[in-house]
């Protein structure tokens, strides 16, 4: 059914007086159990309980179907079930004037069966991996102090290159792997061992509650990235060892959130709230119809996700529902931060909401949040305030966004497959200057607030962008190309040096290439996995990444959270129109001192006159076109001259006292 023009006159906007602060769900204690579904236009709901997830599994039966009561003022369904409910599966049968008796799954289900069909009741005790009680979140002082790496739970560790075991490749618990190395050689680290070398300290998981695209059921190979939510409040079942047992996939989940906290790393996790996998027949349709989701005039499903359908962040039980999903995760799971797909479609109110609760855990206010804060059209309520990048100011510092401004700049759009960018051709370079000031004279207020990335997981990989835009009609990625690889650090110098948070995706470093797929949501796991092969053949990317991250990690000024370096720096040499040049002053190695940053987007070598600008003296260079880091690599003064497609980084000597 895609007209949902005849309910929308009784739902909508309209069930909002009925809003519900208390808690909904399957209240489990191991004397009884407490379900409680929201449904004010509902004419019965009844509840079922289940042996099993599903009817395919030894033992499946019925044990019982129940009517619920309803609280007329509140629009809440309950009835409680005594004893021991920990393992049973339910379901809700929701009847509807207009929609007749529907079954359900439960919108707040914490665990459930085999694809995600059945609710499974939990006692969450059972599900705690050993030490579970002493992991902590890795939290940062400032959002700007963390550096980003975006990977997909299957991509990590799908190669045999990997080293992880055969049972664990794909799985949560690849993560869990200790002293992983290239093809078992003993000395290439992979996986988490890598990571700790390469020198990130966050990483960004791709969606990993449960999706909709995979049959957990089957043993084919099937692929998704998993933007498609099923059940948002427990993990997904093919990235578990056993999809079956609904306590086995949260353990799992867990075991990986620790393994990363104890490497050191903090996990940002993909939520997609924008959109479920479907929008007719999903949970919050069946539940309360025309009330979760966003509908056009017509009485048709909004669609400004591209996926189908919208969900109606202002409407109060689904504000409250993205609000009580995020708290979940952040308490159960210990998550370190979130970020919010097409965060564009939300209301500031929402967000903001989510913001305020989360800071009311202990050193909340530093879990990070930050989305896609694209201005979309979207069917919400009139007078909606979006958190697009329009509306930046109606959020916080610690709510920052993508900045699509400094991608752009860098390589091109990606909606133009051979346009180039500054590293290409030194084009665009007020584009990245802006970039670089965290689009502070624009969208964000400070650079807390502006996550700068050259790729992500959406889109061409960076080698193939920019081997496309490079050799147009005859792109052979799978080839090493020179001038592709100086251009790739010249990108990461830029995008690891500039003011706001710093964001890759998993591989970057080492020239990922999906062979050129633009788009590989569903593509073979074997274009979008890991190859990690690619660390040694591509070693002097990686290790370049690697100094970079150094670097930033020794230089404060680099991770400013105000304006304040910004305001400071200049932009010097106005003379060199395919180079970008300036400094930035802040504490290095104890010291108050000024940093030089220089950037030659073009294929010929720039002079950057330093007399020109008053910048007197010896300047160390720590960045060169083949090296990074925070080691000298030799003494400069008066003019530099930057190679083409290069950076180099200086730092002011010590000024010699007579
Ligand atoms: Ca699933």
């Amino acid at each position: 059914m895609n007209n949902y023009k005849h309910i929308l006159t009784e739902s909508g906007s309209k069930l909002d007086k009925f809003k519900f602060d208390g808690e909904l769900g399957a209240i489990y204690s191991k004397e009884s159990t407490e379900f409680r579904l929201w449904s004010p236009i509902a004419s019965c709901v009844k509840l079922r309980l289940f042996t099993t997830g599903s009817d395919a599994e030894a033992g499946a039966s019925v044990i019982g179907t129940y009517e619920m009561t309803k609280n007329h003022q509140t629009g809440v369904w309950s009835y409680t079930v005594q004893g021991d409910l920990n393992g049973i599966y339910y379901t809700y049968l929701v009847s509807h004037p207009q929609m007749g008796e529907r079954e359900t799954g439960d919108i707040y289900a914490k665990a459930a069966g085999v694809n995600g069909n059945r609710s499974m009741v939990i006692d969450l005790d059972t599900t705690d991996p050993e030490g579970w009680d002493k992991d902590e979140r890795i939290l940062f002082d400032r959002p700007t102090d963390a550096i980003i790496w975006e990977v997909q739970v299957r991509d990590f560790s799908y190669c045999e290159s990997s080293g992880v075991s055969k049972k664990h490749r794909g799985k949560f618990l690849a993560f869990t792997e200790k002293g992983t190395t290239l093809n078992c050689d003993g000395i290439n680290p992979t996986c988490v061992d890598y990571l700790k070398e390469l020198g990130i300290n966050c990483v960004q998981i791709n969606p990993f509650y449960d999706f909709g695209s995979i049959d957990e059921a089957s043993d084919a190979e099937q692929y998704n990235w998993g933007y498609d939510p099923k059940n948002y409040n427990l993990p997904e079942g093919s990235f578990s060892t056993d999809p079956y047992k609904g306590d086995v996939r949260i353990r799992e989940c867990k075991q990986m959130i620790q393994a990363l906290h104890n490497a050191g790393i903090a996990v940002v996790m993909d939520v997609v709230y924008n959109h479920t996998y479907s929008g007719y027949g999903s949970w919050f349709d069946i539940s309360v119809p025309g009330y979760y989701y966003r509908y056009n005039q017509d009485g048709f499903w909004s669609n400004g996700s591209g996926c189908g359908n919208d969900t109606a962040s202002e409407h109060e039980m689904y504000r409250k529902f993205m609000i009580d999903s995020i708290m979940y995760w952040a308490k159960e799971y210990h998550l370190d931060g979130f970020r919010f797909d097409l965060m564009g479609l939300h209301d500031v109110v929402t967000m903001n909401g989510i913001r305020n609760a989360l800071n009311t855990l202990p050193e909340g206010e530093k879990i990070l949040m930050y989305g896609e804060a694209w201005d979309m059209f979207t069917a919400c309520e009139p007078g909606t305030i979006m958190a697009n990048q329009h509306n930046m100011h109606h959020l916080p510092d610690n709510v920052g966004a993508f900045c699509d401004n400094i991608r752009d700049a860098i390589k091109g759009s990606e909606f133009d497959q051979h346009s180039c960018g500054f590293v290409q051709n030194g084009s665009r370079r007020n584009d990245v200057f802006r970039g670089v000031r965290a689009d502070t004279d624009f969208w964000a207020r400070t650079p807390a607030q502006a996550v700068n990335y050259a790729s992500c997981h959406d889109g061409r990989t960076m080698y193939d962008k920019l081997c496309l835009s490079v050799f147009r009609n005859n792109v052979q990625y799978n080839l090493r190309h020179e001038n592709v690889i100086r251009m790739n650090k010249l990108a990461a110098a830029i995008m690891l040096t500039s003011q706001g948070i710093p964001f890759m995706v998993a591989g970057e470093e080492m020239a990922r290439t999906k062979l050129g797929d633009h788009n590989s949501y569903k593509s073979a796991s074997c274009i979008n996995r890991i190859d990690w092969e690619r660390t040694v053949k591509y070693k002097d990317l990686v290790d370049y990444y690697k100094g970079l991250i150094k670097l930033r990690k020794a230089f404060a000024p680099m991770r400013d959270n105000t304006t304040n370096s910004i305001q400071k720096g200049m932009w010097l040499f106005t003379e060199n129109p395919t180079g970008v040049g300036y400094t930035l002053e802040g504490e290095v190695y104890g010291k108050t001192r000024k940093m030089l940053l220089l950037f030659n987007g073009a294929t010929h070598t720039e002079s950057f006159d330093l007399t020109s600008h008053g910048l007197e003296g010896w300047w160390d260079a720590v960045v060169d076109s083949e090296n990074a880091g925070t080691d000298f690599l030799g003494e400069y003064s008066r003019v530099i001259n930057v190679p083409a497609t290069s950076a180099m980084l200086l730092v002011e000597q010590d000024k010699i006292t007579p």
